[in-house]
């Protein structure tokens, strides 16, 4: 990698050096269902809970380590409904090994409090947008005083923040957030580059670079590109020693006037070309370890590292 100037903050005190296996190792991350596409436009996207469990257990199977999941109601819409999130998290725990992920974006219309809620559904890790971006026609607003109540609350219940950066903009406010409020819970920085959306940075190779290039330090990183950024940006992914995120809520095209035919068919190409780099799929459990997640959920300092309060000794508002 050609030598890039340093990043403009200090490294973040406290964040854990990742296992060795992170380099030899894929993570794979599946997005089944996200809040953009319609079930009338996507036929195999899973929108119901038997849906969203039967894609799981196909994409565990073919590799994935991670579920990023969004949920739809009973009209097959984007709802951050809580008893709906807490009987997904609930299945898929029951259901699958992987690490649920609960996304804290919604749909870009769902108000900060709802968003804030996600977390009560207990998932072993959750999305954390690091700044606004024009998603298309769309804003998906992320304020910082959003970025940090959201980031305090993970870390106070031991939820595994995973970093959604789409621009170059967004590694500067992960920085300044590692920077002024500690480590995640579990300790290590892990990120995800989403590029290519309409707003966001390009999905090229060259600006994946210069995004890894201004990470912290110890940090690692997935990333997935939007539409037909995918296969660009996982190839580059790949070469640069990075993770894999892919699924139906960022590509619904396998290949040029071809519809993806399932979440499973999109984590075996990427599987198939993390086997190719000689760095295969991470087992569930690798991916648990990965990211310092207990084998029975929650993490293993629970905010610990940072001299952050604990799951049982600070209250978190309902
Ligand atoms: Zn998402």
């Amino acid at each position: 990698m050609p030598p890039v100037s340093a990043p403009p903050f200090p490294p973040a005190a406290a964040v854990l050096a990742p296992p060795g296996f992170a380099r030899t190792r894929t993570l794979i991350t599946v997005a089944p269902t996200g809040a953009e596409s319609t079930k009338a436009d996507v036929p195999a996207l899973p929108v119901t809970l038997e849906e969203l469990v039967a894609a799981a257990k196909a994409c565990e199977a073919a590799g994935a380590g991670l579920v990023h999941v969004h949920i739809r109601d009973e009209h097959a819409l984007p709802t951050l409904d809580l008893g709906r999130l807490r009987e997904t998290v609930a299945a898929l725990r029951e259901q699958t090994s992987m690490v649920i992920q609960l996304s804290t974006g919604g749909a870009v219309t769902d108000p900060y409090e709802q968003r804030l809620r996600v977390l009560e559904a207990q998932p072993d890790s959750c999305s954390l947008t690091c700044g606004t971006v024009n998603f298309g026609e769309d804003v998906f607003l992320n304020s910082w005083p959003f970025i940090v109540e959201l980031y305090q609350r993970t870390q106070a219940m031991g939820i595994v923040a995973e970093f959604e950066l789409f621009d170059l903009g967004h590694v500067a406010a992960l920085h300044r957030l590692l920077d002024g409020y500690g480590a995640p819970a579990g300790g290590r920085v892990h990120a995800d580059l989403v590029m290519g959306v309409p707003g966001g940075m390009p999905g090229t190779a060259a600006t994946l670079v210069a995004a890894v290039a201004a990470l912290p330090e110890q940090a690692t990183w997935s990333a997935t590109g939007i539409g037909r950024s995918t296969l660009p940006v996982a190839l580059s992914a790949l070469a640069a020693g990075g993770h894999l995120r892919v699924g139906l809520e960022d590509t619904v095209t396998f290949a040029r006037g071809r519809p993806v035919r399932d979440n499973a068919e999109l984590v075996e190409r990427a599987a198939a070309l993390a086997v190719l780099a000689q760095r295969p799929p991470m087992s569930t459990e690798q991916a648990r370890e990965f990211l310092n997640l207990n084998p029975g959920g929650g993490t293993s300092t629970s905010g610990s590292v940072t001299g952050a309060p604990g799951r049982d000794e600070r209250a978190v508002e309902a």
